[in-house]
């Protein structure tokens, strides 16, 4: 069998991110207004100040007004709910992101549910996940969305087609699983419990592996010419001492040779879902003011 297709997020995103640039710069020009996201960290977890410097930058190089509060690691969950709230009433701020995990006296459910559903641009907040449910217009979580884009880039019609989930999180097994059934896949969802994991991946036309263990998905798994999206972000050790790698939840060098097409760790899912917290910080500002949001073809 031919090699797989790989399917590159670092382009797309970037595509993303111009076309959203754009229409930001529209926005602008057309009605004075200005996509502001407010991103809040607390405590000095280095990856989760790097993924915020990292949101910040780009939506400021798409024209947006990125907003950075990084809180000490002794803030309270009142203290947090406050900064929230005075969030939710500035009518610059159009997205709201709080970084993920938080320190473990904090709440987190308590805070997602404090952020107003308009604003909340990760699409954590139950209101926003029960309108993905029920098939109406909310805010999708970013991965997964990256994820649906990413599997568009190679699949026209998903109608039919056996999709499996490996990984049950609110943030992103569940939210594919839903989108997937939203376009007529007939979706199972995998996770620690499941019997036979390897048979149920056989079977699947789609596979993403959301699971966060290095190269569980092992290239015998995989139907062939299925397509396969490996969210999973693992550091493992490098070949040279001392240094460390990130690698996906599949194996990549056995699954390509199997695989129709599939996403590389890093460069596939990872920058999508940058891109795609723009865009729904985009389509918050355009809602919130009552603007029509602009036509977006390549839509998941
Ligand atoms: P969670 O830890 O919240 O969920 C992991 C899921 O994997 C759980 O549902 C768990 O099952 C399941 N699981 C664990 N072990 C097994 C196993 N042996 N067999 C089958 N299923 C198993 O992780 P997240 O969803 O937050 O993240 C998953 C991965 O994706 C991580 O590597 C994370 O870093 C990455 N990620 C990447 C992003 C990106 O932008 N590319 C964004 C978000 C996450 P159970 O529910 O039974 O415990």
């Amino acid at each position: 069998m031919a090699e797989a297709t790989i399917i590159g997020g670092t382009a797309m995103a970037a595509a993303l991110r111009a076309e959203i640039g754009r229409r930001t710069a529209a926005l602008a020009s057309s009605h004075g207004i200005v996509p502001g996201l407010a991103t809040v960290v607390v405590g000095d977890d280095p990856a989760s100040r790097v993924y915020v410097r990292n949101k910040v930058r780009q939506a400021d190089e798409a024209g947006l007004r990125g907003a950075t509060h990084a809180l000490g690691d002794t803030t309270t969950e009142a203290e947090l709910v406050t900064l929230v709230r005075e969030l939710n009433d500035d009518p610059d701020t159009h997205g709201i992101l709080v970084q993920l995990p938080l320190p473990n006296h904090i709440d987190t459910g308590a805070v997602i549910a404090a952020i107003d559903p308009h604003k909340d641009v990760d699409g954590f907040h139950a209101v926003n996940a029960g309108r993905l449910m029920i098939g109406r217009p909310g805010f999708v979580p970013c991965t997964p969305m990256g994820c649906m884009r990413l599997i568009g880039s190679v699949l026209d019609d998903l109608t039919g087609l056996d999709a499996v989930v490996v990984g049950r999180s609110n943030i992103v097994g569940k939210p594919l699983a839903q989108l997937l059934l939203a376009r007529h896949c007939t979706v199972t969802m995998a996770h620690s419990r499941t019997r036979d994991l390897a048979g149920l991946c056989r079977r699947a036309d789609i596979l993403v592996a959301a699971v966060g263990r290095p190269g569980m998905i092992e290239g015998g798994w995989i139907k062939p010419g299925a397509v396969v999206i490996d969210v999973g972000i693992n550091r493992v050790p490098a070949a040279e001492e001392g240094k460390t790698r990130l690698v996906g939840d599949v194996d990549f060098e056995a699954a390509r040779h199997l695989a129709g097409a599939i996403t590389p760790v890093p460069g596939g899912v990872g920058p999508m879902t940058i891109a795609c917290l723009l865009r729904n910080t985009l389509t918050a500002a355009c809602r919130l003011n009552g603007v029509a949001v602009p036509d977006d073809p390549s839509a998941a």
